[in-house]
């Protein structure tokens, strides 16, 4: 399972993350009942009928769209796309830190203030929109603590966001392959924190449903190392298979998903994906806009 091209993974990226998020979202913190009966098309609530993305691959791909529109990609200038979407009232799912910093943007507060700060700020919604940033050239740590701060002013979240752009520029640079452990690469290269504690825990563990018994919630904590593992497992696991067991260990189920997609999905590529896959994609309501959002992408990285 090799990605045909630079912008195989990129889809690969983005639309795996999608599908990830819209999965899980019809899951998120809903114990499950009962693992032989799992549907993703649950016919009992026909609402859950129809995969819908969240404010997981919305601030992401308002993150790429940023990036398309600006000379130089600045903090500032996220803010300003982030406040703009905000002001359409369409953002599904926001967690309580990511809505604090928009209604402190759309009043005219600055990116650098607006972040919650605290123990209540070390969710992964840093993390959740973090994946574009690995696609730039450019990119440095202090670059993706600020871009983390806008939403979360804390060194958990921040880790976590890191954590995320480690693992997809191993993969674009052709530096992890699938034949090590990438826990223990992405370990090697971040601050003492309690992210990498629970990394290092999981480091040796394969089955999905005892490393989701260390956390599966969206703090950080949790739902990084929980969503790194995962998408470790690509190794041996289809995608498919890793999202439906991630909806299985439960908590926020979606942005679980979405960073798992996110990770697993750049190393096999869009090519990869299962046709079974490729339909639930196809049938999510945005998809043409995403796509035509990937295009521009591509056609913006030079290196691409
Ligand atoms: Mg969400």
């Amino acid at each position: 399972m090799i990605p045909k091209t630079k912008y195989d993974k990129l889809e690969g990226c983005f639309l795996g993350g999608a599908i990830g998020d819209a999965m899980g979202s019809a899951y998120e913190n809903q114990e499950s009942e009962d693992s032989d009966t799992y549907d993703p098309f649950p016919t009992k609530n026909p609402a859950k009928s129809i995969l819908q993305i969240t404010d997981d691959t919305q601030l992401t791909f308002a993150t790429i769209e940023a990036i398309i529109e600006s000379a130089k990609f600045t903090p500032a200038i996220l803010a300003d796309h982030f406040k703009r979407l905000y002001e359409k009232r369409n953002i599904r799912g926001l967690g309580a830190s990511t809505l604090k910093a928009l209604q402190e943007l759309e009043a005219g507060g600055h990116w650098s203030q607006v972040g919650r700060i605290g123990e209540y700020a070390a969710g992964n919604g840093a993390a959740m929109r973090i994946a574009p940033l690995s696609f730039l050239e450019e990119t440095d740590r202090t670059q993706i603590r600020d871009i983390s701060s806008i939403t979360h002013r804390n060194d958990e979240a921040y880790v976590g966001a890191l954590c995320v752009v480690i693992a997809l520029k191993e993969i674009l640079n052709n530096q992890w392959d699938g034949s090590t452990n990438l826990l223990s690469i992405i370990s090697s290269q971040i601050p003492d924190s309690r992210v990498k504690d629970r990394i290092q825990q999981l480091e040796t563990l394969t089955d999905l449903t005892e490393i989701g018994s260390y956390g599966n919630s969206g703090y950080v904590v949790d739902s990084i190392p929980l969503a790194l593992a995962a998408a470790n497992q690509i190794r041996n696991l289809d995608l498919d298979t890793i999202f439906n067991e991630l909806i299985e260990v439960g908590g926020d189920t979606d942005t679980n998903c979405s960073i798992a997609g996110q990770i697993a999905g750049c190393f096999v590529g869009k090519s990869n994906f299962s046709s079974n896959l490729m339909e639930k994609i196809k049938s999510i309501p945005e998809y043409e806009s995403l796509n035509s959002t990937l295009n521009k992408f591509g056609a913006k990285l030079k290196w691409l």
